[in-house]
């Protein structure tokens, strides 16, 4: 009995805690959409443009599809827009089914918004193994989102995915650094002065071997005027030791091209922040 009765408490306390949290982020969320998400876009596109820098953006299509004009001026600037899914849900928790419909859905969507796609990248990051098998059915050229596996995180290059058939996938898969702007804001509420600091080390880290690093910073939250520093100190710092900073699509045709980076920079960044929302009225929704 007692046992038990320790086993209830502790379950109230993760209750309790978890409860806390989900309050928590919802705060910050509110916080963050104060400002309109145009406005947060625009600061990261002018910080973009100061470097010379590419940013690649997946989005989600449900958000797509409710502000079309919005997409529709992200799109007319020379970065990149990649699918997040039809809606902000863990494919690893779907059925086959399920997440077939998700993907036809998130492409129809994309089609008819006229928004040109090339990668994938499953919301949370979250895979089955039908999700690697279905990025492969339906043709996609990369995904940005298996590279967050525990096995391939500290990767430094790019790498094929295997099949059920054996065989390895079409589509090339990034290593994506674990150090992602909610990590760096949400859990461990560092500056952007920190922040900077981890981007700029693991820049480095895979310029040691002449590789690449891809980041997840997400706009809600780089774009915000606390942190967007972050992102100008990572660019200056690319923009000394001469990095490459393309879109995705960019880098996986250049690497398979000729096995190195344009005008053969030392490291190749790869910028990418996941859309989930535009508005808090969206993320209420999803929550
Ligand atoms: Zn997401």
């Amino acid at each position: 009995m007692v046992n038990r009765s320790r086993l209830t408490s502790w379950l109230m306390h993760l209750k309790g805690r978890r409860g806390k949290q989900i309050i928590n982020h919802t705060v910050k969320m509110f916080r963050f959409h104060m400002t309109p998400f145009s406005q947060l876009l625009s600061r990261i596109l002018e910080t973009l443009d100061e470097y010379d820098a590419k940013f690649t953006f997946p989005l989600v299509a449900a958000t797509a599809q409710s502000n079309p004009s919005l997409v529709e001026w992200l799109g007319s600037f020379p970065h990149e827009i990649a699918i997040h899914g039809y809606k902000h849900i863990k494919y690893s928790l779907l059925s086959l089914d399920q997440q077939v419909f998700e993907f036809k859905k998130a492409i129809r969507i994309f089609k008819e918004l006229k928004i040109p796609y090339q990668g994938f990248r499953a919301p949370y990051n979250a895979y089955s193994e039908s999700t690697i098998e279905l990025v492969e059915k339906f043709g996609f050229k990369w995904d940005g989102g298996i590279g967050y596996r525990l096995e391939y995180r500290y990767g430094q290059e790019f790498f094929k995915v295997k099949l059920r058939n054996g065989k390895k996938s079409s589509y090339t898969c990034i290593p994506l650094c674990e150090w992602s702007d909610d990590r760096m804001i949400d859990k461990y509420r560092l500056s952007w002065k920190k922040m900077a600091k981890i981007l700029i080390f693991h820049l480095e880290k895979a310029r040691k071997v002449n590789g690449l690093v891809m980041y997840d910073l997400h706009p809600i939250r780089i774009g915000q005027r606390e942190y967007i520093r972050s992102l100008s100190e990572l660019l200056l710092h690319a923009r000394n030791i001469g990095a490459w900073i393309p879109t995705v699509s960019e880098a996986v045709d250049c690497w398979s091209k000729d096995q190195r980076w344009k005008g053969d920079a030392p490291v190749c960044c790869l910028l990418t922040g996941d859309i989930d929302n535009f508005t808090f009225f969206d993320y209420m929704r999803r929550t």
